[in-house]
């Protein structure tokens, strides 16, 4: 969305963007933030093993919050590339100027201040589509100033006024993606850079309730690969296709799993997967879509514990915390943004309606199972230390099922339990990344499918390291990053 609508400020150029979900701006369980969650159980969820929006929102059926990752983690991206590509700007000081080209912040009002939201200027764009600010409902019990204090307290983490600048390994109360001047409507992709538009824009066509079932080649079988266009089908099961023409270019930008399996049924991918699906190959990208996965999680399991201790101090924001209060109960969540084990996409299937297999591999990597014990073990520490302990009477989640000691519960009973119920909160991406491609990269850092001419990946697959972060403000500063490069080549 965010591409399409740079892309046709340019009245020279036409788009058409085609999108799975329907057009549902006016179905409050898309944009009522207080309503969170009550899409996933519906046609607007795409119910992978990991969550999706199937929306024209895309996943703007999210919990909003505006985070973005430590500095260093965006630095990295670069050095995955071609030195000579080091100048593109795939960095923090880049990414930061065009996470914040797609924000309008709103700072703080004195009844949100007053409950302990604090903003830095600089850290925020004043003019960009997304509109960005913190709930008019925002909780203001003594809960909040208590659950701060006491991790300040217990452990040594500060407490900053905001972590959108770069550095956000601290306690912090995050914006989320809202916009005031419409009673808290979700600010999503669609109603930031389609609904201001769209009556103007002759050259932008938006297709919903439609899916992309392949690409199509101009040339087969040469180098570069040229699009003529997309293959597409009504979203329903049905097997009649129609196609859309590309004049210049085909952007891919359906997420982390659909976009891999778009790509494999183009002939894009590893030919031990293809060939058996009597799928031509026209790039064998053979370290694609994580299949030498298991390969990946030995060498990161073997190098991990030392490159832990060495960046401790560098990497440490594993973790994001929630306070939540529902009813008289206190409780956190524990979303661990920052994981190690790898899983991948494979399509089993020639049929495009035909559901990808999905390897999550959580845990895969014990790090990662390491990190939700420590970090469920901080969380019986956090509500039974002061202050946030004197509006406590006790624990009722997990109570008995991880008896305490002086450890704080057994690694092997917090590991029993956290398998029990666990679920994820990892946003999938990497997927299709944007690395050299002895990494086993599958983008340029102009995000051109390497032996390509004229087709592009712009979403979370290119992401290539996770971040200490919700990805969607750095998503919003990949696409307008994006749609600066492909308006620099036309
Ligand atoms: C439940 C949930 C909670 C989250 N909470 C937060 C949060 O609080 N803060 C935050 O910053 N991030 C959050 N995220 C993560 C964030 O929303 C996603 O990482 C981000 O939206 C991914 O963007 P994307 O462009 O890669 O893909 P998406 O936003 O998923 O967009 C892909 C689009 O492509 C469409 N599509 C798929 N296949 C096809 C096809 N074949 N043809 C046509 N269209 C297709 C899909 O329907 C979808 O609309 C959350 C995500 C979820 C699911």
């Amino acid at each position: 969305m965010t591409v399409a609508s740079r892309l046709s400020e340019d009245p020279d150029i036409t788009v058409l963007l085609i999108e799975a979900g329907e057009d549902d701006r006016t179905n409050p369980e898309i944009y009522d933030i207080y309503e969170y969650s009550q899409a996933f159980d519906t046609s607007m969820n795409w119910a992978w093993p990991t969550k999706e929006g199937k929306t024209i929102n895309g996943s703007s059926i999210n919990g909003a919050h505006w985070t973005r990752g430590l500095n260093a983690q965006y630095d990295a991206w670069s050095t995955l590339l071609e030195d000579d590509e080091a100048s593109v700007g795939w960095n923090w000081d880049g990414m930061f100027e065009y996470m914040k080209k797609a924000e309008t912040f709103s700072a703080p009002n004195s009844q949100q201040a007053a409950k302990g939201a604090q903003s830095i200027a600089s850290y925020h764009g004043t003019s960009g589509p997304v509109q960005v600010t913190y709930p008019d409902l925002m909780y203001g019990g003594p809960q909040q100033s208590a659950f701060v204090n006491t991790i300040v307290n217990l452990t040594g983490i500060s407490h900053f006024k905001d972590l959108n600048g770069g550095t956000p390994n601290c306690v912090s109360i995050t914006p989320l993606s809202l916009d005031w001047h419409r009673d808290d409507h979700r600010s999503s992709s669609v109603e930031a850079y389609l609904t201001p538009v769209e009556t103007e824009r002759t050259n932008w066509v938006t297709l919903a309730r439609h899916i992309v079932t392949k690409i199509q080649w101009s040339n087969p079988g040469s180098v570069p690969l040229k699009a003529s266009g997309v293959e597409y089908a009504y979203w329903t099961n049905s097997t009649t296709r129609y196609t859309a023409h590309a004049r210049r270019e085909v952007i891919v930008a359906a997420g982390a799993i659909q976009t891999p399996a778009i790509l494999q049924l183009s002939g894009i991918g590893d030919s031990a997967v293809l060939g058996p699906l009597g799928i031509t190959t026209q790039i064998d990208l053979k370290t694609l879509f994580g299949s030498q996965a298991s390969t990946k999680v030995a060498q990161i399991q073997g190098n991990l514990s030392n490159w832990a201790a060495s960046q401790a101090v560098r990497f440490s924001p594993f973790l994001r915390f929630f306070a939540k209060y529902v009813s008289s109960d206190i409780g956190i969540d524990l979303w661990g943004l920052l994981v190690w084990s790898r899983g991948n996409v494979e399509i089993h299937s020639t049929d495009p309606f035909t559901y990808p297999n999905i390897q999550v591999n959580y845990f895969s990597v014990p790090m990662d199972l390491d990190i939700q014990v420590a970090a469920t073990r901080l969380a019986r520490r956090i509500i039974s230390s002061p202050p946030l302990s004197s509006l406590s009477t006790g624990e009722t989640i997990p109570g008995s099922a991880v008896p305490d000691n002086s450890q704080r519960g057994t690694d092997a009973a917090w590991q029993k339990w956290i398998k029990n119920g666990f679920a994820s909160v990892h946003h999938p991406i990497g997927t299709a990344a944007m690395m050299r491609r002895d990494l086993g990269g599958v983008v340029d850092a102009q995000l051109t499918i390497y032996d390509t001419a004229n087709v592009r990946v712009v979403d979370a697959s290119v992401v290539p390291l996770q971040l200490s972060a919700h990805l969607s403000s750095t998503l919003y500063g990949v696409a307008e990053k994006a749609a600066d490069l492909i308006k620099a080549a036309q």
